[in-house]
């Protein structure tokens, strides 16, 4: 797993169209996790260039031409920006897997979704457009969208550049400038997508990148009274942490956050298809998903056939080298990444439950270096257990039984989280029915998969609010002006006097 000579040595922050230093000149590495080795220095921000980078944005939205340009053309530049993305496919692929750990496949589906949310929100484009309502005589009325403003778009590391693409497609789409702050494990491939957005024609200060502490310059930007709008993907604690930040100025504000997401396998499942889609379902992207199934609930009759399936799969999963092809589960973004998944799995043997397999560090020459954990099942377990309530965030599944069709119900929703939730069954009625019940926002019928462009993304309950991916998500990213006005022949009198 060699450096490879695509990573800069340093990436400077991107503000008002330029690279530049950070103006206390300080930086910080950003790492490899499968080797653990640094992989590049990023620029370190502060306040004071937060400050220029809002400044820049605000600049762009009120006298810069972006918002002012006619739909068609920024559906252009959208377009040209998902053009550029395909043609820099390998390296975003590469950057992406060396900067995370993922596995190259997982990179390469993501970074395609990537490329697809461009074009999606270039087709959206023109789609957003007002009304005219009912009002009476001599009255003419019409609703107008407009950019809702300078967004702050702060992202997590487990889909670096997809999470970056899912918000700032519709924002550009929208007409709204950005200031993009990606987590500072991964924040390359956010560098490189600004720079692609400069070369496709977003003029200077529509995007900026800054990096840095969440906790100092993340939080600066959520109360920032030059930010309209904070769109936020991440844990469930900064998610309140922001909604309380923001609220001083009233932002508006979408929160993509945590998920203890429930697998529901009834006992008329296609067994092999349930065996396989679970399996996908907690361990792609090596369970750093917020969708991750990391709950599974098998209906008693067919319990033990299941785990026997399962457990056998999982061994069979290739760990390694996430630049290799045929590798399919990737490493851990950190070492205390590492120590939290492993301190959840200890909790759950204290309180009872059974390793299956997993539990621990791969052993063997690939995994001397990095950060790996191997994917993992318990059992023996139950629904109140903290590892079976709280996000782990990692390769690991909390497996139980049940018998009837409304338990399943009640165990899967018995959570703070509401994101997303699957369904095994080959009865049509029962997929339905069941479905009506469960308080997610996304509900996966006989499939693993669970984001797919133009499809509404997003949770219930503690999961957050406000839907990314779909068209709608223009309406987050606008504001409704409403504008009426008197056609008649002489204004009126209200007061009469
Ligand atoms: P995190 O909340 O620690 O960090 C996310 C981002 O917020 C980072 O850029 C970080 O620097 C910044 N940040 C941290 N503290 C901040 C603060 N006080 N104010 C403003 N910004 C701050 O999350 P993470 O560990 O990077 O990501 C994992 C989490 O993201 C998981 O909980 C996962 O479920 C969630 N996630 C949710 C979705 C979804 O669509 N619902 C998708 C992906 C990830």
């Amino acid at each position: 797993m060699l450096k490879s000579s695509i990573v800069k040595e340093m990436y400077p922050l991107f503000i008002n169209g330029e690279y530049v230093q950070s103006s206390s000149e300080e930086t910080f590495p950003t790492y490899n996790p499968a080797t653990g080795k640094p992989l590049a220095q990023i620029a370190k921000a502060n306040r004071e260039d937060v400050d220029q980078a809002v400044k820049a944005a605000r600049l762009a939205l009120e006298k810069g031409k972006w918002a002012k340009w006619p739909a068609s053309r920024r559906a252009q530049i959208l377009n040209r920006i998902a053009g550029i993305m395909r043609e820099r496919f390998e390296e975003l692929c590469e950057l992406e897997v060396l900067n995370s750990g993922k596995s190259l496949s997982a990179a390469q589906g993501q970074v395609h979704q990537a490329i697809e949310d461009f074009e999606l929100y270039a087709g959206a484009c023109t789609t957003l457009s007002g009304q005219t309502k009912p009002v009476p005589n001599g009255f003419f009325h019409y609703t107008k969208k407009e950019p809702v403003g300078v967004c702050a778009q702060i992202i997590p590391w487990n889909y670096p550049l997809m999470m970056a693409a899912w918000k700032v497609a519709p924002a550009l789409a929208a007409g709204c400038t950005i200031v993009l702050k990606p987590a500072s494990l991964t924040p390359i491939t956010a560098y490189v997508l600004a720079d692609i957005c400069h070369e496709a024609g977003v003029p200077s200060g529509v995007i900026n990148v800054v990096t840095g502490s969440g906790a100092d310059i993340g939080a600066y930007l959520t109360e920032h009274p030059g930010v309209d709008k904070v769109a936020f993907t991440g844990e469930t604690n900064t998610g309140k942490d922001i909604m309380k930040n923001a609220s001083a100025t009233l932002k508006r504000i979408t929160l993509e956050l945590g998920g203890k997401s429930p697998n529901l396998v009834f006992a008329d499942a296609d067994l092999e298809g349930a065996v396989d889609g679970s399996l996908f379902g907690i361990f792609y992207n090596t369970g750093q998903s917020c969708e991750a199934r990391s709950r599974l609930f098998v209906h008693e009759s067919i319990y033990d056939s299941f785990i026997e399936r399962f457990v056998e799969k999982t061994k069979k999963l290739r760990l390694g080298n996430p630049l290799q092809k045929t590798t399919q589960i990737g490493a851990i973004i950190s070492a205390a990444q590492c120590d939290t998944i492993d301190s959840y799995v200890q909790s759950a043997i204290a309180e009872g439950a059974r390793v299956l397999c997993g539990g621990k560090r791969p052993e063997g020459t690939d995994f001397q270096e990095g950060h790996w954990y191997e994917p993992t099942v318990i059992v023996d377990c139950h629904n109140q257990m903290k590892a079976a309530q709280e996000e782990i965030f990692g390769p690991v599944v909390m497996i139980m039984k049940f018998k009837e069709e409304q338990e399943a119900i009640q165990l899967a929703n018995e959570t703070e989280f509401g994101l997303a939730a699957a369904v095994w069954t080959q009865d049509f009625s029962r997929a339905h029915r069941v479905t009506e019940k469960l308080k997610a926002g996304v509900v996966m019928i006989n499939t693993p998969f669970s984001a797919m462009p133009g499809l509404p993304f997003g949770g219930y309950k503690q999961s957050g609010f406000g839907r990314e991916l779909a068209i709608e998500s223009l309406d987050l990213y606008s504001e409704t002006k409403s504008v009426l006005s008197f056609i008649g022949p002489k204004p009126l009198n209200p007061f009469g006097v």
